[in-house]
């Protein structure tokens, strides 16, 4: 229904793509974000500009918010809510841990609004392709309201539960990510000193039990999978930051219910050394070269 008028909160590397391609599909988007670059690639993109993130939401139908971590989302929301218009549904598609999803589901309850935790994989590239993936969280009512919204921004919507399981999918997807680009790496590195070639190694990995998506759409060796970072000098992508916030927060929600997650505390730790190491700007399957 491209009658609904929606508010997009945080227009940066995600929020920037997503709102421009709801803007191509006839939505009126009204957004907001304090830092000026944002401001301007999104005033080019067709989205009308508000002073603050409470302008941005009166009167939308729908609320976005697309921003760096659970602090901003908190502080984000308990602005807006107390001004949303009535009726009005909102949905985060940041990445924050389980506890603060579910909190912000209950102050937009508090607040008489339907709400979904809509975190995305597909990074940059699939906000900007409209070729997203979107993990949902919330009742049955919500989701169905959203979903018409999430398809114009992605290609794919699983709903995951009730609220807060969307996020919880997020976090446990990319632990397994980062268990396998360092398996996959590690066995690259393995294969160089054997004096087996890279290539030979993908042959037989890609079409035996060894094949993962880290593998075939992400090979951390040059000159194997042409769309890889690992061709293009290993700029994101995804940076090594963002996959290691990603691993802490599935460290945090292990420890929340005690879950037994060696690997992934293992891999946390690789990629927190690799960080502090001064790699974190750069895709997160360059973690490589700290393992040959
Ligand atoms: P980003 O830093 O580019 O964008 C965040 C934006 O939020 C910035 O432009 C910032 O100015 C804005 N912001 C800060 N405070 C604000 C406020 N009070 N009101 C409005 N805007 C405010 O980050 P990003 O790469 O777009 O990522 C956003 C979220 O998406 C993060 O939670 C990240 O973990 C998640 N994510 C990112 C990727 C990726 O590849 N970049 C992939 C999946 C999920």
């Amino acid at each position: 229904m491209e009658d609904q008028t929606i508010a997009f909160i945080g227009l940066g590397n995600m929020g920037g793509a997503m709102s421009s391609n709801l803007v191509k599909a006839g939505y009126k988007v009204t957004g907001y974000d304090p830092a000026q670059g944002a401001r301007a690639q999104a005033e080019a993109n067709g989205v009308a500009l508000a002073d603050s993130a409470v302008e941005a939401v009166a009167g939308a139908d729908i609320i976005l918010t697309m921003l760096p971590d659970a602090s901003f989302v908190r502080d984000v929301w308990a602005e807006i809510l107390p001004h949303a218009k009535k009726g009005a549904l909102i949905a985060d598609s940041s990445t924050i841990d389980v506890m603060s999803a579910r909190e912000i589901h209950q102050m937009a309850a508090q607040a008489g609004l339907q709400s979904v935790d809509a975190p995305v994989s597909g990074g940059v590239a699939g906000a900007q392709a409209a070729k997203l993936t979107f993990m949902l969280g919330g009742s049955e009512e919500a989701l169905a309201r959203i979903e018409p919204v999430l398809a114009v921004m992605g290609q794919k919507s699983v709903r995951c539960g009730e609220a807060g399981s969307g996020q919880a999918a997020k976090i446990c997807n990319n632990m397994i990510l980062g268990v396998n680009i360092v398996a996959v790496s590690e066995a690259f590195a393995l294969a160089e000193k054997l004096g087996l070639s890279a290539q030979a190694m993908f042959d037989v990995a890609s079409g035996s039990t060894g094949q993962c998506w880290a593998l075939t759409s992400y090979c951390p060796v040059p000159g194997i999978v042409p769309t890889a970072p690992s061709n293009n000098d290993y700029k994101p992508g995804a940076a090594a930051t963002m996959l290691l916030k990603d691993l802490r927060l599935a460290q945090e929600a292990a420890g929340s219910v005690s879950a037994n997650t060696p690997l992934g505390t293992h891999v946390t730790e690789i990629y927190e050394k690799f960080v502090e190491a001064g790699f974190g700007g750069e895709d997160f399957s360059a973690i490589i070269k700290s393992l040959r």
